[in-house]
């Protein structure tokens, strides 16, 4: 009855701030920030992803053979919210799917902790044992106050009455 949830998605222009929860949850995000509607259309269909929209006019193509989204909200934890109804998305941290760099979309890889000491302050690498870093941009993530914040957030969303979720 339901469909698994898409392995890979393109955000539109307006969904920059999604995409990026998005790759730090670990799914596969493609952005541009400016891209013609033919050109998002081909990428999608070319790689095989699930494009999430706003715009209204993008969700009535036929050739994306609903294969897309319509976000109906601008704030992002209705964004969200919706995708976890729709398409039984899972907003937990799974170290099963590798976050993935909120610029690049790039999977983090785990960072030695030898080479952590000379890669971030000291304060950071002795009380964070789980530093990771992007290939791409070489960005280090660790779970500081981005992280908790994102993670109080997402634990409202996953109680016990979705229909009542209030952001900040
Ligand atoms: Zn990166």
């Amino acid at each position: 009855m339901t469909a698994p949830s898409p392995a890979a998605f393109f955000a539109d222009s307006m969904l920059g701030r999604l995409a990026r929860w998005l790759r730090i949850l670990g799914y596969d995000t493609a952005y541009e920030r400016v891209a013609p509607d033919q050109a998002i259309i081909d990428r999608v269909l070319r790689e095989d992803r699930w494009l999430l929209t706003r715009d209204g006019y993008m969700a009535k193509r036929r050739v994306l053979r609903g294969r897309h989204t319509l976000l109906t909200s601008d704030r992002l934890e209705e964004q969200l919210q919706q995708l976890k109804r729709e398409l039984q998305l899972d907003l937990a941290i799974d170290p099963r799917r590798a976050s993935r760099c909120a610029e690049c979309n790039l999977a983090l890889k785990p960072v030695p902790h030898e080479e952590a000491a000379r890669l971030v302050p000291a304060f950071v690498a002795g009380r964070h044992a789980e530093l990771t870093s992007c290939a791409g941009c070489g960005r280090i993530y660790w779970p500081g106050t981005h992280w908790s914040d994102l993670l109080a957030r997402l634990e409202r969303l996953r109680g016990p009455d979705p229909a009542r979720v209030v952001g900040p």
